[in-house]
């Protein structure tokens, strides 16, 4: 185990975010990395607890105390090697997973966490700086041919797996660059896209065939991909934009947050003109509809984009400051989060429902909005609004970033006719298997809009079921 007594001596240490007056300038990552001797003396902190709950609470079932012992004796490349056994792509993790592990710490309880997902990011870039990390592809191939649709965190993870177990796997990608909501959804000030492409170039030199521009299900129809491939893994995330039932959504001004966030990716990667970015929030009053995490990468941008000023509502109540009774410690605590974006500069308000717009085809005023309670009624919570709190927020753009109902049904799923469940996701038994012979599903598409850790969990178990699917079938 780590120091034995690490826990009392050493205190948290964060590795801190870039300044705001400088970050605000640019889209570079926020977060900084600690020098790496504080670096293992923050694993040191791990008390190599009987019962790991930080194990328990991690998705993909990261082995931490093991790394975080290993990462505090110095064996850096022994940690990663610890860490790659169940995670894929420990450096997006790393970077932008919500950390359930370290809600689960055994120190939250009393004291503040190890810093479980800096030490997890830290491990993996210095595997990378020392060149460890390289490509290795699979020594004998099993005659097997898999097609993966999606290239998101599922579909990579399972493109991963089946290619090391040596089956010969094809990605396809509709979008004209690899990876999913990791390159054309999160800001590069999250993640940066060389962190992206680092990976994907990996991959490739595997021996995984990536195929951009590919819709499948349009492009390439369904059935070429039933007759040309021993086993389909559908990994196309949950696509489908949730909206905003109000019929002034469709004014010139009113924006889908998706939309924001890809042409900002597609600026900083080059491939469009700022000057032709069809939404900018430059100069402008931005009103952003939805608290969640999508709504704080809209806030970010917006800042960095030079908005006059950023507003962000949410329909329902401001969460508490500290965890309720009825939100234990090992959970995931449902506590207020305040990003780094936050911290940029904006207003939030919270209980907040909206109308309608203001204007006349284009947004000219505003979004008329007013407060409201949520009332318990019957074991379910019943919105009421509050009388005389009408109001307009007076906006030049709005970012609707309201969530994702399921995944995009036209084209694939249509296609070749898969079972959907009573949420319009796609419906798989316990094996992940569709009710198509061959075809198996993962990620958002099947669990709806979900986090990348999740993402790569689901991939990883799809790739298993293939691949015991394939070896019945040899
Ligand atoms: C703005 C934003 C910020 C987020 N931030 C975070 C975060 O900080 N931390 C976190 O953990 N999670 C975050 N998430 C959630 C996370 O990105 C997703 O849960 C995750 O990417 C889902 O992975 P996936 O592989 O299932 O799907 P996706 O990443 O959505 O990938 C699906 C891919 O399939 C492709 N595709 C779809 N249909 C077809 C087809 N017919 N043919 C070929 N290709 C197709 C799509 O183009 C896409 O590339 C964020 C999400 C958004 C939208
Ligand atoms: S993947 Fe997420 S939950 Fe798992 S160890 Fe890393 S930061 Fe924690």
């Amino acid at each position: 185990m780590t120091d034995i007594k690490g826990f009392l001596k050493i205190k948290r240490k964060e590795a801190g975010n870039r300044p705001v007056h400088e970050r605000v300038c640019d889209f570079s990552e926020v977060e900084q990395i600690l020098n790496s001797e504080d670096r293992m003396l923050q694993a040191s902190r791990c008390m190599d607890c009987g019962i790991p709950f930080c194990h328990w609470s991690c998705p993909v079932d990261n082995l931490i105390p093991e790394w975080n012992d290993l990462l505090y004796k110095g064996d850096w490349r022994g940690a990663y090697e610890r860490l790659s056994l169940t995670n894929n792509f420990p450096e997006f993790t790393g970077r932008i997973c919500p950390a359930s592990c370290e809600h689960a710490c055994v120190l939250n309880i009393n004291q503040e966490p190890v810093t479980i997902r800096e030490n997890e990011v830290a491990i993996t870039e210095r595997a990378f700086t020392e060149g460890y990390i390289k490509p290795n592809p699979p020594q004998r191939r099993s005659g097997k041919e898999v097609a993966v649709i999606g290239s998101g965190p599922a579909g990579l993870a399972a493109a991963d797996i089946l290619n090391k177990a040596g089956h010969l796997v094809t990605v396809f990608e509709k979008d004209d660059k690899a990876g999913g909501l990791l390159r054309y959804g999160i800001p590069d000030f999250k993640l940066s896209k060389t962190t992206v492409d680092r990976r994907i170039d990996l991959l490739a030199e595997e021996g995984i065939i990536i195929r951009t521009s590919a819709f499948a299900g349009r492009d390439i129809p369904g059935t070429e991909l039933l007759d040309s491939f021993d086993a389909i893994c559908i990994a196309i995330g949950a696509g489908n934009p949730r909206s905003l039932k109000i019929e002034e959504s469709e004014f010139e001004g009113i924006h889908y947050a998706m939309d924001f966030l890809t042409a900002q990716n597609r600026v900083n990667a080059g491939q469009l003109s700022n000057n032709v970015n069809p939404i900018s929030a430059a100069g402008k009053r931005v009103l952003v509809i939805g608290g969640g995490d999508t709504g704080s990468d809209c806030v970010g941008t917006s800042i960095r984009q030079k908005a006059i000023s950023v507003t962000q509502i949410e329909i329902l109540t401001k969460p508490p400051e500290t965890r309720l009774n009825d939100n234990p410690w090992p959970y995931y605590s449902k506590t207020l989060k305040t990003s780094t974006s936050h911290q940029e500069g904006c207003e939030r308000l919270w209980g907040i429902s909206t109308l309608r717009f203001v204007g006349d085809g284009k947004i000219t005023r505003g979004a008329e909005v007013e407060d409201v309670t949520w009332e318990s009624s019957g074991g379910e919570y019943v919105m009421k609004p509050v009388e005389g709190t009408r109001r307009v927020i007076e906006t030049d753009l709005v970012l609707l970033a309201l969530g994702f109902t399921h995944p995009v049904l036209e084209g694939l799923l249509t296609d070749i006719g898969v079972e959907l469940d009573g949420r319009n996701n796609v419906k798989v038994n316990s094996n992940l298997a569709t009710n198509i012979p061959k075809v198996f599903a993962a990620g958002d598409s099947v669990i709806g809009a979900s986090l990348v850790v999740n993402a790569i969990a689901s991939g990883r178990r799809a790739a298993k079921e293939i691949d015991r699917f394939l070896k019945t079938q040899s």
